[in-house]
């Protein structure tokens, strides 16, 4: 297995960034690495970029994350946000609806995905500091909900 996490994820990429969390142990949802490796697969085996694994959180509230964030360790992190090169984000996000079990997040340069157990919403997308949440009927179909929220963006 080349990645130490999984086939091609490494700890180095899931670590928090901020000074005091270098010799934590990272901590990553098995299911979301298998959720990750089924993505890089829907993508011919391009490499999914992690820009954000765990965090803590101080470094959550940093960045703005949600209070509850599914990218603080409790005890796994369960959220990632990627990026895969030349491929939209939106593009990312129906691959994971497709692959399923995901909860998904649209922003301008990145996909968030976390396996977190259903929550009222399944998508949301982010709009420059705001964040449009989908509703039950809207949790159905990734891309009308996206087209609707995007509309004259
Ligand atoms: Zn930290
Ligand atoms: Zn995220």
């Amino acid at each position: 297995m080349p990645g130490d996490l999984s086939t091609n994820f490494w700890t180095w990429e899931f670590r928090c960034p901020c000074l005091k969390c270098r010799r934590i142990k990272v901590r990553v949802s098995s299911l979301l690495l298998f959720k990750l490796e089924m993505i890089r697969m829907a993508f011919n085996d391009k490499p999914v970029i992690v820009l954000s694994g765990n965090r803590c959180p101080e470094e959550n509230k940093k960045v703005g994350g949600f209070p509850n964030s599914e990218h603080i360790p409790a005890p796994d992190g369960e959220a990632a946000d990627v990026k895969i090169k030349g491929v939209k984000p939106i593009d990312i996000g129906l691959a994971a609806e497709k692959i399923g079990g995901l909860r998904i997040g649209i922003a301008k340069t990145y996909c968030h995905l976390d396996v977190r157990p259903p929550s009222p919403s399944k998508f949301w997308i982010y709009i420059g500091n705001k964040i449009i949440y989908s509703a039950k009927i809207e949790n159905k179909n990734l891309i009308k909900f996206y087209q609707i929220v995007t509309e004259g963006e």
